[in-house]
């Protein structure tokens, strides 16, 4: 499973997908590497996305979804 939020960021309004791991630091680290303070972050995905945010989650999600696909065959 592949578990991020999408967060709004303040430094360049687009949406990020930030990993859960990230919890408890004072900033948030985006699948882009787009590091942002906490305060800088909203918690809503209303706004444009990240595409290289987009293209990471894809890859990871087909990483995820092939090996329980293998596992369940
Ligand atoms: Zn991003």
């Amino acid at each position: 499973m592949v578990d991020v939020q999408w967060w709004l960021s303040a430094y360049d309004n687009r949406v990020h997908a930030f990993g859960n791991e990230e919890a408890g630091r004072d900033f948030g680290e985006a699948l882009c590497e787009h590091c942002v303070p906490n305060n800088k972050i909203s918690c809503t995905d209303d706004g444009e996305r990240c595409l290289a945010c987009l293209l990471i989650f894809g890859d990871l999600l087909a990483d995820t979804l092939g090996e329980a696909n293998w596992r369940a065959s």
